[in-house]
């Protein structure tokens, strides 16, 4: 069977076994990350109606073990990515595990922006900079994967996103260089659609005015301003009180304000706070706060309301842009059938005779067990829990597959914790065959049906090298692929 992407159902194993588990939905809890880092009790209430809404659907189809296809252990991008293109090619899907990576992040997917990091080479052209860093390092994941492979996965993603409502822009085949929130600029390569007039702004250095608000800690325009002003001099910086914020009380980005953001009232507050500063600016750039779902309806609203376009940069972690990412996706997941386990982890993983695989999921105890003909492992590593260091080696969490790793604990760090050449123990991981899969002590795959994705892989400082998103999402693609032959 080929592998191209929407064309739903059948793949090389026996559906016929498996309960039919692609109308279930979301047990409530997993949906929104708002409601995993710090539930309210309606929420709370809410998410428990929600779980009995799912058992009522589930019904007679929910068995222990639930039976599927692939269990995908991890829920940061490499693990969304994964459940995505599973579920675009039919494949009865259950994902498992906290939410990762990218509720921190900033929205930004890169794909490779620095290579060699301790030289600071940034690349304008991503797919040269990674045949550059490929050559370099042989056995990056990226020497894994074709171009065409790597292309093939963003564009399934950004199209879903899409459908999803949620807009990504980019240049083709470019990389393009992005405001940070403390004035700062790196090389990115798909931007939230509501942040390309930053890009736009910068490349043009057009006359632009930045508006932060009054008892926003971890946002300054003026510090952006400051940062850029050498090569930027028609930038500068304003500030306003957030609408309903009269009493000037700390104020963090996060949902609240983007909450704020979605009532009318409050955009025109805004609108007749920023209109008189506007000037001679041709665009404006705020912090972006501007609401968790139709962001782009909003910021058109208070464009006309203002009279230039309005652009959004992203703040420190936890961005708005992450979650609206992480909710997006894990929405439009559960509307594709998978089946998500958000709160649980993967406690154990047993072998079944014949290759298939048991998963032991819960807290601390075990809630549910899930038996899956293939698993992909995108667990992340330190901060995710893939990988535990403990005093002697690093560990992989739940196969106990081999790292490869530093020899001994003293070759984990340089002696300067700032070296320009980063730390080895950040390029430790799991060393994988040409499909993806683990490899086990004497260098052959692991299991045959265990794929692994994302940043657990070897030979990659993706935070360095500034390739975290394109890895986890070509990784993903290339490990669905080949649980599909
Ligand atoms: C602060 C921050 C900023 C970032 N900024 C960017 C950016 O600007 N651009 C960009 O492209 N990328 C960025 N990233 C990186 C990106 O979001 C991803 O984190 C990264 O690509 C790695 O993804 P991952 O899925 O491999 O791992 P992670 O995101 O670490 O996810 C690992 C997942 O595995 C789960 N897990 C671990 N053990 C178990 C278990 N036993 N059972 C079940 N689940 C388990 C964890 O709960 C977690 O869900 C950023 C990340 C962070 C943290």
């Amino acid at each position: 069977m080929g592998f191209s992407p929407p064309e739903p159902l059948l793949t090389f194993h026996d559906l016929g076994k498996t309960p039919n588990i692609r109308h279930a939905t979301t047990t409530g809890l997993e949906s929104a990350g708002k409601k995993q880092l710090n539930p309210t009790v309606p929420e709370l209430i809410e998410s428990t109606q929600a779980r009995l809404r799912t058992i009522d659907i589930l019904g007679k189809i929910e068995t222990d073990p639930i039976a599927c296809e692939l269990a995908v252990i991890g829920n940061g991008m490499a693990g969304m990515a994964s459940a995505l293109f599973a579920a675009n090619r039919g494949l009865p899907t259950v994902q498992v595990g906290a939410p990762g990576g990218i509720i921190f992040a900033s929205g930004l997917l890169d794909l490779l922006g620095v290579h060699p990091a301790e030289e600071r080479k940034v690349w304008q052209d991503p797919w040269a900079g990674i045949e550059a860093l490929t050559q370099d390092f042989p056995k990056h994941p990226y020497a894994l994967l074709e171009r065409k492979e790597i292309e093939a996965a963003f564009n399934e993603l950004l199209s879903f996103l899409e459908g999803e409502n949620l807009h990504y822009q980019r240049r083709e085949g470019q990389n393009s260089e992005m405001i940070l929130p403390l004035g700062t600029t790196k090389q990115t390569y798909c931007v939230p659609k509501s942040m390309w007039g930053g890009i736009k702004a910068l490349k043009e250095r057009h006359s632009c005015l930045l508006v932060d608000f009054h008892g926003l800690s971890d946002f300054s325009a003026t510090q952006i301003t400051e940062t850029l002003k050498d090569r930027w001099p028609d930038l500068r910086s304003a500030r306003i009180t957030f609408p309903g914020n009269d009493q000037i009380r700390e104020l963090f980005t996060g949902e609240l304000m983007a909450q704020a953001m979605e009532s009318s009232e409050n955009r025109e507050k805004l609108a007749q706070a920023v209109r008189p500063l506007v000037g001679d600016a041709h665009s404006i750039g705020m912090p972006a706060v501007f609401g968790m779902n139709r962001t782009g309806e909003i910021l058109a609203e208070l464009e006309k309301q203002i009279g230039v376009p309005i652009f959004e940069i992203p703040t420190l972690p936890v961005s708005i842009p992450g979650l609206r990412l992480n909710d997006t996706i894990a929405r439009g997941l559960t509307g594709k059938g998978v089946r998500r386990f958000s709160q649980e982890r993967v406690l154990k993983v047993h072998r079944e005779p014949g290759g298939d695989f048991t998963l032991d999921i819960g807290n601390k105890r075990v809630g549910k067990t899930v038996r899956a003909k293939g698993v992909i492992l995108a667990s992340g590593r330190f901060w995710g829990r893939g990988l535990i260091a403990d005093r002697k080696r690093i560990r992989e969490a739940i196969f106990d597959l081999p790292v490869h790793q530093p020899e001994g604990r003293k070759g984990w760090h340089h002696k300067d914790f700032l070296d320009l050449r980063g730390h080895p123990v950040n390029r430790a991981g799991l060393e994988i065959d040409d499909l993806f899969r683990p490899l086990d002590s004497s260098g052959d795959p692991a299991f045959e049906r265990l794929f692994a994705a994302g940043s657990i892989l070897a030979h990659q400082d993706w935070m360095r090298m500034k390739c975290g998103s394109g890895l986890a999402i070509s990784s993903a693609y290339a490990a669905v692929k080949a649980f599909c032959i």
